[in-house]
C-alpha cells in the first residue's frame, strides 16, 4: 500500500477558491451558531450590523470588532459572577454537553478556559492526526506525551488525539518527573517525544546522570516541541538535533482545534487546520485586518469555523507571525506562519517595525560562522528607538580577524537589505552570551542597567 502524505487529504490540501468557497459556508453556520446560542455573541454581532445569513465573503466580518485576552478574563468573570460557571458568557453549548475542561494559568487571577464538548474532542482528535501524521508519525508506533497533563491544554486533549489515531501513547506527562521520563523512555522506546523544547533541553543536561547515558541512545526520533516558543529558534533546534539525533518540530495550537506544526524546510510552521479555523492579519496600530500576501507581518486573529462549546470569534491573542501563503518547498498544504514575538516585543526604528525574532532569523542564516545566539542592546526604551542598532552576535568557532571582520560588514548589509534598518555589529566569542535562561533572550535592555 503506497502511505499517504496527509491524514485527511480531502480537507488539509483545500486551496484558492475551493478553500475559502469552504470557509465562507462554515462562517455563515457558525456564526448563526454563536448569535442563537450566546447573549455575549449576538449583541456584538448585531451591533457591528452582520448578518450571518448575508455572509457571503470572509471580510463580511471585519465590522466585528477583535476579541483580546483582556475580554477573555471579562467573559469569564462575568459568567461566574451571572451564570455560576467560569467558562465565559462566550460559551455556547449547554453546560451539561460539555465534557472536557483545560487552562491556562492565568498570569493574574482567573486562569484562562477552554472547553470541549463530544463534537469538539472528535474536531481536536481530527486535527492532532494531521499534525502527527505530517511528522511521520503511524498507527502502531510509540509516542511519549511529555507536556503536562493536568489542565494543560496539550495533555488530556493530545492524549484522546492519540489514542484515536491509534498510537501507543506513554502519558508521562510533565509532572511525571526526568527520572521517570528518562526510564520509561529506556523500557517503551518511543518514536517520538512530545514536549516543551525547556524540558527537552534540561533532559539533555539531566541524561548522563540520571540514566549513566546520553539522550541520543533513547533512539527517539521525531522530537515535537509546543508550549512555548523555542524549537522556531534555529540555535535551540540544531542543539536539540544534535543531542538527540531526531527530526525536531515546533507546533503551536491546542484550543478550538487550531494547529500549526513546523516541516522539514522550517520556514515557519503549516496550519493543518484551514476548513475548522480562519485566521485574518491584523495590523497592530489600526486593529483593522490587512489583505496576506506573502511576507505581510502582523498579528493573528483566529475565528472557530466549527466549534461547539467555547467558539472564538476573532481573537488577536497578541501573537505576530510573518505569513507565508505561498507554496513550500515540502509541498505540505497549507499557509505558513513563522511567529515573531508578541506585539509588545516590537521596535519601531525610523518608521520600520522590527522583531526581535526576525532579526534572531536572519543572522541565523550565516551558521556555522554564527551560533546563532545574539542581542539586540538597547540604550533607549522602545518601542522607538533611534538607529542604528547595536547587534552583539556571537560568532562560530575559529574565525580569525580577518574573517571576522568581513562577517560584520557582510551581516550588517544583509540586515539592512532584509529587514531595512541600520545596524551596527559587535561580534562577541562563541559561548559568550548567556544562555541559563529557559527563554531565549533577544535584547538587552543596557538603559535599564542590564548588561
Ligand atoms: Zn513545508
Amino acid at each position: 500500500m503506497v502511505d499517504r502524505h496527509l491524514w485527511n487529504p480531502q480537507q488539509e490540501a483545500l486551496q484558492g477558491d475551493a478553500l475559502r468557497t469552504w470557509q465562507v459556508e462554515c462562517l455563515r453556520r457558525q456564526l448563526g451558531y454563536l448569535r442563537e446560542r450566546s447573549d455575549f455573541y449576538r449583541e456584538r454581532i448585531d451591533r457591528a450590523g452582520v448578518k450571518p445569513e448575508n455572509i457571503r465573503g470572509l471580510e463580511d466580518i471585519h465590522p466585528i470588532p477583535c476579541f483580546d485576552k483582556s475580554q477573555h478574563r471579562e467573559v469569564q468573570e462575568a459568567s461566574l459572577r451571572e451564570q455560576g460557571h467560569p467558562y465565559g458568557t462566550h460559551l455556547c453549548a449547554p453546560l451539561d454537553k460539555v465534557i472536557g475542561v483545560q487552562a491556562t494559568s492565568g498570569t493574574s487571577g482567573l486562569p484562562t478556559f477552554y472547553t470541549f464538548t463530544r463534537h469538539d474532542y472528535d474536531v481536536n482528535d481530527e486535527v492532532i492526526a494531521r499534525t502527527l501524521w505530517r511528522l511521520g508519525l503511524r498507527p502502531g508506533d510509540t509516542v511519549m506525551l511529555g507536556f503536562a497533563l493536568s489542565m494543560f491544554v496539550g495533555g488530556a486533549p493530545w492524549l484522546s488525539g492519540m489514542q484515536n489515531m491509534g498510537l501507543r501513547v506513554i502519558p508521562i506527562g510533565a509532572e511525571g518527573g526526568t527520572g521517570r521520563l528518562l526510564q520509561f523512555a529506556r523500557l517503551t522506546r518511543p518514536k517520538a517525544l512530545l514536549c516543551t523544547p525547556s524540558f527537552a533541553e534540561y533532559l539533555v543536561e539531566r541524561a548522563p546522570e540520571l540514566m549513566d547515558a546520553e539522550v541520543a541512545s533513547l533512539g527517539i526520533e521525531i522530537l515535537m516541541c509546543g508550549g512555548e516558543s523555542g524549537a522556531g529558534d534555529p540555535a535551540v533546534r540544531g542543539r536539540l538535533e544534535a543531542a538527540y539525533g531526531a527530526d525536531v518540530y515546533d507546533a503551536m495550537g491546542g484550543a478550538w482545534g487550531f494547529f500549526m506544526v513546523s516541516c522539514r524546510e522550517h520556514q515557519g510552521m503549516h496550519i493543518v487546520s484551514p476548513d475548522l479555523n480562519l485566521v485574518e492579519a491584523i495590523d497592530p496600530a489600526t486593529g483593522e485586518a490587512v489583505e496576506v500576501k506573502e511576507g505581510t507581518v502582523a498579528e493573528m486573529a483566529y475565528t472557530s469555523l466549527d466549534w461547539e462549546a467555547g467558539p472564538i470569534l476573532r481573537y488577536n491573542m497578541g501573537d505576530v507571525a510573518e505569513f507565508l501563503p505561498g507554496l513550500c518547498a515540502c509541498g505540505l498544504p497549507g499557509t505558513r506562519y513563522r511567529i515573531l514575538g508578541r506585539a509588545d516585543d516590537m521596535l519601531i526604528v525610523k518608521g520600520i517595525n522590527v522583531y526581535p525574532a526576525a532579526v534572531r532569523d536572519v543572522v541565523a542564516e550565516l551558521a556555522p560562522r554564527v551560533t546563532g545566539a545574539m542581542r539586540i542592546v538597547l540604550d533607549h526604551e522602545g518601542p522607538r528607538v533611534p538607529p542604528p542598532l547595536l547587534l552583539r552576535i556571537e560568532h562560530g568557532e575559529g574565525l580569525d580577524d580577518v574573517e571576522c571582520a568581513s562577517l560584520s560588514t557582510q551581516l550588517e548589509r544583509r540586515i539592512s537589505d532584509l529587514l531595512r534598518f541600520r545596524s551596527v555589529v559587535e561580534l562577541v566569542p562563541p559561548g559568550s552570551l548567556d544562555r541559563s535562561a529557559h527563554k531565549t533572550k533577544l535584547t538587552l535592555k543596557r538603559y535599564a542597567g542590564e548588561e
